[in-house]
């Protein structure tokens, strides 16, 4: 299997992919939303700036697509050409978020992670996890 597209379109669409406002990420906001629960976006002073921020649960939420920060399902495939660059770029994300989970988890937060290929059932444990400690609303 070779690649379709030369490496500069190839690079032109996976920078799409990464930008932030997935419709991933979205859905998780109205889903959270809707829930009565109140978040905040990317806060720049926690590490690895979760993409949604809920304060009185001590909860952060990253939105991960499966490519980038290599999930291991059917949709983390690596392309075909320009492995070795491809390689170093998502293992540095998987450190880093690695080291984001560390940090954020020794300052007592509670880290959730959602993929974009398990959406719904992450959003809905999620949810389930915030109503457990909902506390006096
Ligand atoms: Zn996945």
């Amino acid at each position: 299997m070779t690649d379709t597209v030369d490496p500069e379109t190839r690079s032109r669409i996976m920078s799409r992919v990464r930008g932030r406002d997935t419709t991933s990420e979205m859905a998780v906001r109205r889903a959270v939303h809707r829930a009565g629960f109140r978040y905040r976006l990317h806060r720049r002073d926690l590490p690895g700036r979760p993409d949604l921020v809920l304060p009185r649960y001590k909860t952060v939420v990253f939105v991960h697509g499966c490519f980038w920060h290599w999930h291991g399902c059917p949709r983390s495939r690596m392309p075909s050409s320009n492995v070795d660059y491809w390689k170093a770029k998502i293992e540095r994300n998987v450190q880093r978020d690695k080291a984001a989970v560390e940090a954020l988890t020794r300052s007592g937060w509670r880290v959730h992670v959602i993929w974009e290929c398990d959406l719904d059932a992450g959003i809905e444990n999620l949810l389930r996890t915030l109503r457990e400690h909902q506390i006096g609303d």
